[in-house]
């Protein structure tokens, strides 16, 4: 069928989001029967056994709304952080948060500012907002504050730091985001993305929540999806000063966590020590696999997250479809590199022969 509705003019310049490759599809293109998707930085592992116990009792419910302020999980989320329940919110995954970011403070034509490549989210959700997008390139595969802090304007309202960053790993600490974050005006929201915050292990890796206290202006976003296993259920949250929270809320969809999302949640906060474990699991194997691939001659960023990243540039896509043909998904940034989720040891052993492969065929 032809389109035949008009649409708002800037929806022609939105590219359709690209998720991952799924592990079906690639299995069916080349005829395998067991391939690994490590393409969208998903935990190897299920939920957590009290998260699943949770979901499975909270099903006889689902007949009702959930509660449309999340009260307990907003509560166990304050008690965590020491914050005041007024200083949370939760959203339908840490993304819906962003979009939220963006329908709070940015009118057609203000400038949004965040480093590139970073979370391919931010430019959509810009031109959602009809925003003008003002993209800092990295340097050395980490964000580039200082150029940041030069890029920002009086028609900034947004700016974005993805710490550590998607999907290049690498993060920045807190002296520079400190200084960072003294030369950003006031009336300008400064988002942390800190989606991957439970994996990194840099000694300098920032306390948002210090940053928060200090800086009215900033809040900081992290998600159940990674480090928690429940990406699926689509729960995240933000914890920044009351008052932009209050700012946040009026620009938010009712209903938007889901009960399933809410019990999964706040049972996976109350086994913390076991996510911690798990996620220590995963950090051991990224610096094993780091390592391996480092001694095969490639350069890989220090990660602070649960994926590795090659920048491996125009070879980004001959290495993706290498790998695809050998049963694993990697993530392909079309010339510029390839980001790889940590699995499992298998898994990972398996990512190392390919990459063997590949630079014993001279392709990387
Ligand atoms: C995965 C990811 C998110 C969050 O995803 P949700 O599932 O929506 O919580 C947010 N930011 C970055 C940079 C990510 O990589």
């Amino acid at each position: 069928m032809a389109l035949v509705i008009r649409t708002r003019r800037v929806l022609s310049a939105i590219p359709a989001y690209v998720p991952g490759r799924s592990a079906e599809s690639v299995a069916a293109q080349h005829g395998l029967t067991d391939v690994v998707k490590l393409a969208s930085n998903e935990a190897p592992f299920g939920p957590l056994p009290a998260a699943h116990a949770a979901v499975a009792d909270a099903i006889a419910g689902v007949n009702r709304y959930p509660d449309d302020t999340s009260a307990m999980l907003t509560d166990a989320l304050a008690v965590k952080y020491a914050v005041d329940p007024a200083q949370v919110m939760l959203g339908a995954g840490s993304v819906d948060l962003c979009r939220v970011a963006f329908a709070a403070t940015v009118d057609p034509g203000d400038e949004v500012v965040f480093a590139w490549p970073s979370f391919e989210m931010y430019p959509i959700l810009a031109l959602h907002a009809d925003g003008t997008t003002v993209r800092v390139p990295l340097r050395d595969a980490v964000h580039d504050l200082d150029a940041m802090a030069d890029a920002v304007t009086e028609r900034t309202r947004l700016i974005f730091v993805c710490n550590p960053n998607n999907p290049t790993s690498t993060s920045v600490g807190r002296d520079e985001l400190a200084s960072f974050l003294d030369r950003v005006p006031d009336d300008c929201l400064v988002v942390l993305d800190e989606a991957y915050r439970e994996f990194a292990t840099s000694p300098s890796f920032p306390e948002a929540l210090d940053l928060i206290a200090a800086h009215d202006n900033v809040v900081v976003l992290r998600t159940f999806s990674k480090a928690y296993g429940l990406a699926a259920l689509r729960v995240g949250y933000a914890i920044g000063h009351p008052d932009i929270i209050l700012e946040l809320l009026k620009v938010a969809m009712p209903f938007r966590v889901n009960t399933l999302a809410q019990v999964a949640a706040l049972a996976s906060l109350d086994a913390d020590d076991e996510m911690e474990r798990r996620v220590g699991e995963v950090i051991t194997e990224r610096e094993r696999l780091a390592d391996a691939l480092r001694e095969l001659g490639l350069e890989v960023p220090r990660s602070d997250a649960n994926f590795v990243w090659l920048g491996v540039v125009e070879r980004a896509a001959a290495l993706g479809e290498l790998a695809e043909r050998r049963g694993v998904v990697f993530r392909v940034f079309r010339d510029v590199g390839v980001r790889i989720t940590v699995g499992t040891p298998e898994q990972n052993d398996r990512v190392v022969k390919v990459l063997q492969e590949a630079v014993s065929e001279g392709l990387v």
